[in-house]
């Protein structure tokens, strides 16, 4: 597919994130207005739709649901109401549309907006999907890049907080928690001093399932509304410490951040690839019947509060991991899991085979055992506080990108003392 050309003459850009082949779904809200509200990004631009639906020009069935300040409202149409909402968007924005003098006035320039998070998350489950990190974990753990024996036959997860997941932009507190030194003889409380990033692909479940009710891989795709790029901040001593032998808890529970703008499924079908070939066979339930990932450019950068650029850590591909989104929601639900509209499910640690696509620092750093150099000389094993963290992603067209805008987040110091008075 070709770039589409809008009268928005910034989204006709090949590096603009938001041509008129993206159309992504975010909440904004700006200074001299009455709250936030649902956004459609357009090149430089935010389309209010708010505005769009009240002046008539957008209508869905069982509206209104543009007037407040999350996409959950319009998931719960279901896939029908979704694909007519952005037929109808592409036509009111493509060049030459007979509607462009009454859609001009609810443009907002996207740097006036304050952007909020897209969807409220009813739950948030994460997982651990891609297969260089894990080897590159029990590496570094265990001393063997050995796969756990389930991992080849499971999309291994664990249900995580949907509490703490934050917009980009959103700083997060370095968390306070309890850690064993190996050699320590009792456990100690204080800053976490491993903080770590994880780079992932967030799906959000659009149309939920029944308790009692598993959902096919099939069914499960078909009820993904959208993706977002997702950090899933990690406390390495709190988890190594905690995880034996329930998984995480403290460790990951402090924050998530996620992208601001939701790209839909839609947006994405022309950068389906398939998971990779497979060493052993899945059980049948697993098996897709269409590729289940996407062809997507990820990014990790870093900047410390000190220097004038971020450094580029790594570069990878959503293409790497073992299972889909899908497979993924179906397993889930294979016990009978009620899926919910909102629900958020992180990948897992997206790494690729050599050290310039790892997609943590805990592997970068060989947990601390090879520091990295950024830009301004400083080294790194994990992150300092003051650090600015940046996820970036985006599928190449020809002479266009469907990008995410990116996921930001800068970490402030622990509190001094755990306990408000
Ligand atoms: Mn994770």
């Amino acid at each position: 597919m070709t770039l589409l050309k809008s009268w928005v003459a910034s989204a006709n850009t090949a590096d603009t994130d938001f041509p008129l082949n993206n159309l992504p779904y975010g909440v904004f809200s700006t200074p001299d207005d009455d709250g936030a509200r649902c956004g459609v990004a357009i090149g430089d631009m935010i389309l209010d739709m708010a505005a769009m639906e009240e002046f008539g020009l957008v209508d869905l069935t069982g509206g209104p649901v543009f007037d407040v300040p999350f996409w959950n409202d319009v998931m719960d149409l279901g896939p029908a109401a979704w694909a007519a909402l952005r037929a109808r968007l592409t036509a009111l924005l493509a060049e030459g549309s007979a509607d462009q003098s009454l859609v001009e006035p609810h443009l907002v320039g996207r740097d006036t907006a304050t952007l909020h998070m897209p969807f409220a998350v009813s739950e948030y489950t994460d997982f651990y999907a891609g297969m260089q990190h894990a080897k590159n974990m029990g590496a570094i753990l265990r001393g063997s890049p050995d796969l756990p024996a389930n991992w080849l036959h499971i999309p291994i997860g664990y249900n995580g907080r949907a509490s703490s997941v934050v917009v980009s932009g959103t700083d997060i507190r370095r968390p306070l928690g309890q850690t064993k030194a190996p050699d320590a003889q009792m456990p100690s409380f204080g800053p976490t001093k491993r903080l770590d990033i994880e780079l992932e692909l967030g799906a959000i479940v659009g149309t939920g399932s029944t308790l009692g009710q598993p959902v096919s891989v099939a069914q499960a795709d078909a009820m993904i509304f959208g993706y977002v790029l997702l950090n899933d901040w990690s406390a390495r001593d709190i988890q190594g410490w905690e995880y034996q032998p329930l998984g995480p808890f403290q460790g990951k529970a402090f924050g998530t951040s996620i992208s601001p703008w939701i790209v839909t499924a839609a947006a994405l079908e022309d950068f389906r690839t398939s998971t990779p070939d497979r060493e052993v066979d899945l059980l049948p339930y697993l098996n897709e019947e269409k590729p289940g990932l996407y062809d997507i450019h990820l990014e990790v950068l870093m900047q410390p509060e000190n220097a004038d650029t971020p450094t580029s850590l790594s570069k990878t591909n959503y293409s790497r991991m073992y299972y889909s989104a899908a497979q993924q929601l179906c397993h889930h639900s294979i016990g009978g899991c009620e899926m919910n509209g909102g629900d958020l499910l992180g990948s897992g640690t997206i790494s690729g085979p050599t050290k310039s696509e790892y997609g943590s620092l805990m592997e970068l750093s060989w947990a601390t055992r090879e520091p990295f150099t950024l830009n301004n000389g400083d080294q790194r094993g994990f992150i300092e506080d003051g650090d600015t963290l940046t996820l970036r992603g985006h599928a190449q067209g020809n002479g266009f990108k469907i990008g995410f805008g990116d996921c930001v987040g800068k970490i402030l110091p622990a509190l001094d003392t755990p306990f408000a008075d």
